[in-house]
């Protein structure tokens, strides 16, 4: 089973097209409630959830065993247990691991492309998922539903193709040692080379950079090289001391230096940069924290392979190559591999060196 951390919010639109029951988590408490039609009130509010105007103490699961439910507009398997935690409350979908992955493959390839290419996301999304439920056993969630882990938008677009994908691979996951498996990061476009995972995300176990002539062939233009992003310092100032409040010490944003870089192939991936604040005082980001500061959704500040410098009253990004992190399998470069007849495992050798197929179910 895996638990997916869907959103934080107050105030959550649920649907449950048949009859469902609320246990409280901290004592033994369950309340039915029939089938109707049309959303089911609940709220949360000083640390308790209010549902369908029923109050309820302390975190809460909810089943409906035959119908899902659909939660903010999205279907789902599984439970959801609400967490009205002092922050925002957080909604967790407990579901199996398959049904999960089911979901995440519909959300992160089109169904139509090559089924080598989904077999290799199926391998790499499953090691993945794998990875973080073994890294943060015992707390309350193991992956988020976005892009900061893998994107899950629950039952969504999956289809008898993607689950006849995850039958052919089922259980596999990469590893190099038989034991750990692989936290096998991927991404939509490398533009040509991809970078040591030691050196963008710091995980112990290093996934090598390898040149991709793949992705020049399969993926759009605007992908391999994005235009020119303008953002001015004042609000790139304020997106960084929103999600780093030490920063308020720069006291505004001065100049950014670009202090390290890796190089594979032609292209040079920003691994750090330093914030120069009006008051003399620097700091310094990881090139993946601040380019998804700048822009939560990655959708325009695509990647750190570009040039970054503050001119007048402006961050300006120019040269950018490649969409995503750029670390491990570059998914249109799988979709090249698979459209000239490599198989999914040739695409996870290519992308994951050294890492080998593994079945631990
Ligand atoms: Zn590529």
């Amino acid at each position: 089973m895996i638990k997916v951390m869907l959103c934080g919010d107050k105030i959550f639109s649920f649907n449950c097209a048949g009859s469902f029951q609320v246990c409280e988590e901290n004592s033994s408490r369950i309340e039915m409630f029939l089938a109707r039609s049309g959303e089911v009130p609940v709220s949360v509010e000083s640390g308790r959830i209010t549902i369908d105007s029923i109050p309820f103490d302390g975190p809460v699961r909810i089943y409906s065993p035959k119908d899902g439910f659909t939660l903010n507009g999205r279907r789902y398997r599984g439970t959801i247990t609400i967490h009205p935690s002092s922050g925002n409350p957080l909604a967790i979908n407990e579901l199996p691991l398959e049904m999960y992955l089911a979901g995440v493959i519909a959300s992160e390839m089109p169904e139509r492309w090559p089924a080598e290419a989904l077999k290799a996301q199926a391998v790499a999304s499953r090691s993945y998922a794998i990875s973080c439920i073994e890294a943060r056993t015992g707390k309350l969630w193991h992956v988020r539903s976005t892009q900061a882990s893998q994107v899950y938008d629950g039952v969504g677009e999956e289809s008898g193709k993607i689950w006849d994908i995850l039958a052919q691979t089922q259980g596999q996951v990469l590893s190099q040692d038989g034991k750990s498996v692989l936290r096998a990061y991927f991404s939509s476009t490398c533009a040509g080379a991809t970078f040591d995972s030691r050196d963008v995300f710091h995980d112990p176990q290093n996934i090598p950079g390898v040149i991709c002539p793949f992705c020049a062939k399969s993926a759009k233009s605007v992908y391999l090289n994005w235009p020119e992003l303008r953002i001015s310092r004042k609000e790139a100032y304020e997106k960084l001391i929103a999600n780093y409040p030490g920063l308020t010490e720069l006291g505004g944003l001065k100049e950014i230096e670009i202090t390290q870089t890796a190089e594979n192939g032609n292209l040079i991936k920003i691994l750090k940069v330093g914030l120069v604040g009006e008051t003399g005082k620097t700091d310094m980001l990881y090139g993946e924290d601040f380019r998804l500061t700048l822009d939560p959704s990655g959708t325009k500040f695509r990647s750190t392979v570009c040039k970054v410098k503050v001119i007048e009253d402006e961050v300006v990004i120019t040269d950018g190559h490649g969409f995503g992190h750029n670390v491990g399998m570059c998914q249109y470069g799988a979709k090249e591999m698979a459209r000239e007849n490599h198989n999914y495992r040739d695409i996870l050798k290519h992308y994951y060196p050294g890492f080998r197929i593994e079945k631990v179910y």
